[in-house]
């Protein structure tokens, strides 16, 4: 896979001194993902009437919170690692966003997280703010005790500002359901009370919700096909690339082909398969359930991975880190559609080539808003204890992204904007009239 093109720059992090300023000889390639997102937003200012004026309030942070984080290894020396939580936007409701444990995570890369939560929810209207956080740490590395000790030591070091009406995080990149079990017993255990608000992605039986796992996944599948029938993309002929097949891609892919359409590779941190009559999902759902990746999958063909960006296939999903699509493959890709199942897999000057080759992109701040979306949803049944059913949820999901994706389309069609521009006005002209309602303080 591609290494990120961000693991050594912190270009964005200039802002939180007050300016956004890059120097000349980064190209647009280069932003980070701060950059990236500060960019987004130039892109919709003139869009944005009177409500401009508050623009401001989107490029910077509301909170920005650095913590050290050290814990007893097994082998008995102590470890310090560096974790974030920032708050980028809480004019629409709480903090709502992931917690990430990933070798690269830089503070600029966690403020762009945080402000995509703020469009994202804002773009599927559920009455949250934006926040992410991360640790920058390898998790492979870590025996099971160690991952519970950063995970304890991260929660109540960032207790200070996170609970059920602050802040609320979730699972993200290698994050996940023990992970938030974790993080609620910590918090809770700090306020002397059971708080199963405080965190989304919980385990069913600890005040999770049904459907939750399965929710980003569903909800690529849904904006995929509200754009399909709008382009004349036939779902049941269309051909699916993959990058990423955890719990984003794996079950986008589930969907798709349940839907009769053809994955025809995926790509994941082990390898590149290709097989162009269609890849058996649920045979290789449970191989990497086993393995830990594609590779080795006996029905397929090995790729080298670089031979992805050139497979023909109608669909493209990217499902895994940011900084996928770049100008340096962009123009290989062959598909007619690419839904953004990762966060910032396509760096802006991509997006430009892509806009020019006439593929359409279903940005990532409503394309893998399912997940955030169930959250809410999550949320809500832990303040009222009751319990709905997987049917409800996964009705309300597909209602809430059907509406979301229709209102962005029209928006995109009345000004000759792309999608990613079109969810920036929806979401941004949300946030701006909230801030502008509860006016300046003092
Ligand atoms: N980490 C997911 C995202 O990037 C979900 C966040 C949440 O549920 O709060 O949207």
């Amino acid at each position: 896979m591609n290494p990120s093109p961000y693991a050594s720059t912190h270009a964005g992090s200039s802002s939180l001194a007050g300016t956004h300023t890059l120097p000349s000889y980064l190209n647009a390639d280069h932003l980070g993902p701060w950059g990236i997102y500060l960019q987004q937003v130039d892109r919709v200012i003139p869009y944005l009437g009177s409500l401009a004026r508050w623009a401001e309030t989107l490029k910077r942070p509301k909170r920005a919170l650095i913590v050290d984080i050290p814990i007893q290894l097994d082998n008995g020396t102590v470890a310090h690692f560096e974790g974030y939580r920032v708050q980028h936007n809480t004019s629409r409701g709480p903090g709502k966003g992931g917690v990430r444990f990933h070798q690269d995570v830089t503070l600029s890369e966690v403020m762009a997280l945080s402000a995509w939560m703020s469009i994202k929810n804002a773009a599927v209207n559920v009455p949250f703010g934006g926040a992410k956080g991360g640790i920058r740490v390898d998790p492979k590395t870590l025996s099971i005790g160690e991952l519970e000790r950063v995970t304890r030591r991260y929660t109540s070091e960032i207790g200070i500002i996170i609970g059920p009406s602050k802040d609320i995080p979730a699972p993200d990149v290698n994050t996940n359901e023990k992970i938030m079990a974790w993080m609620m017993d910590t918090y809770s255990m700090n306020e002397g009370a059971t708080a199963t608000g405080v965190v989304t992605g919980k385990p069913i039986d600890l005040g999770g919700s049904l459907g939750r796992r399965e929710a980003t996944g569903r909800g690529v599948f849904t904006v995929g096909c509200e754009a399909a029938k709008r382009i004349g993309l036939d779902i049941p002929s269309a051909r699916i690339a993959v990058q990423g097949f955890g719990n984003v891609g794996g079950i986008a892919a589930k969907l798709f082909a349940q839907a009769g359409s053809r994955v025809v590779a995926v790509q994941d941190h082990s390898g590149t398969i290709y097989q162009e009559s269609g890849l058996d999902v649920s045979a290789l759902l449970n191989h990497v359930a086993r393995t830990g990746g594609v590779h080795g999958f006996a029905a397929a063909q090995a790729l080298i991975d670089d031979q992805f960006w050139d497979v023909p296939c109608d669909i493209l999903i990217p499902a895994a880190l940011e900084g996928q699509i770049t100008a340096a493959n962009a123009h290989r890709i062959q598909a007619k559609m690419i839904i953004e199942g990762a966060n910032g897999p396509t760096t802006p000057q991509a997006d430009d080539i892509l806009e020019d080759r006439h593929i359409l992109v279903l940005p990532d701040v409503i394309a893998n808003a399912g997940g955030v979306t169930v959250s809410y949803f999550e949320w809500v049944q832990d303040f009222s204890s009751f319990f709905w059913t997987e049917d409800e949820i996964n009705a309300r999901l597909v209602r809430i992204m059907q509406d979301a994706f229709g209102a962005i389309w029209q928006v995109a069609q009345d000004h000759h904007v792309s999608l990613r521009t079109a969810t920036f006005i929806v979401a941004c002209k949300r946030i701006l009239h909230s801030r502008e309602m509860r006016g300046l303080y003092p």
